[in-house]
């Protein structure tokens, strides 16, 4: 399915200096990608970055079936109402009527905890991050509260971002190098790159995100390749 654009949504209580990693990591991850891309006026595959943040619709509001950003996320919350449950979150995404109308990537970032029932189980209540490729990614900043430098947070967190933004394209789905560890619930990188498996570990995303920093490197070469043939696909809509 043709998808041309990424919507980046987030939660109304995310931190301001979160929401500022998050958008220059993808613009950092974008710079990253341009080697690789034609001469300025070519064909441009990367999606176009549109910033909702935490929208709502001030017309509609009281009539629209979906009428804020945190309407979506209080239906996403578990039982207890302390996390958001990945697989609620992506019905949400499923069901928004703008997702129908003009179908899109969205990442998002949420400041309360990630239960990911996809991909692990209803019980791992610290999730870094899920992702449904083509789709939707969502990243949790609760668990980065063990990392109480900023500058050593923004750090994680643009790697984390880096890794969701791959994910969501569908980086590692087209990759027959992709790798499976036993433990890790998805295909993932094992070379020097943002998209290495994170096991929900923020301390090893800093670690990874330290080593590249030094390297001055986010993807490896391959996933650069992988990642710009996979924006090309969504752009056409030819996957
Ligand atoms: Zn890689």
């Amino acid at each position: 399915m043709r998808r041309a654009f990424i919507a980046t949504t987030w939660t109304e209580d995310s931190a301001d200096d979160d929401i500022d990693t998050l958008i220059k990591a993808i613009d950092r991850c974008y710079d990253s990608l341009q080697p690789l891309l034609g001469r300025f006026g070519q064909f441009n595959p990367l999606p176009q970055l549109k910033v909702f943040g935490s929208w709502e619709l001030s017309n509609t509001a009281a009539t629209s079936p979906f009428p804020n950003f945190e309407w979506m996320i209080d239906r996403s919350l578990s039982d207890d109402g302390k996390a958001v449950v990945a697989s609620r979150f992506v019905d949400m995404v499923h069901l928004e009527p703008w997702q129908s109308s003009f179908p899109h990537f969205d990442l998002t970032l949420i400041d309360l905890p990630l239960i990911d029932d996809v991909r692990r189980s209803a019980t791992h209540y610290d999730a870094l991050g899920m992702c449904q490729p083509g789709l939707v990614s969502v990243i949790s900043t609760a668990p980065l509260e063990v990392i109480d430098d900023p500058d050593l947070r923004a750090l994680t967190l643009s790697h984390i971002v880096a890794h969701y933004l791959g994910r969501l394209v569908g980086t590692l789905e087209l990759q027959p190098a992709g790798y499976i560890y036993p433990r890790a619930p998805h295909r993932h990188c094992l070379r020097t790159c943002a998209m290495r498996y994170l096991d929900d570990n923020p301390m090893l995303a800093l670690s990874f995100a330290q080593e590249q920093a030094e390297k001055g490197l986010i993807y490896c070469s391959d996933c650069q390749h992988d990642m710009v043939a996979a924006m090309v696909n969504y752009r056409l809509g030819i996957n």
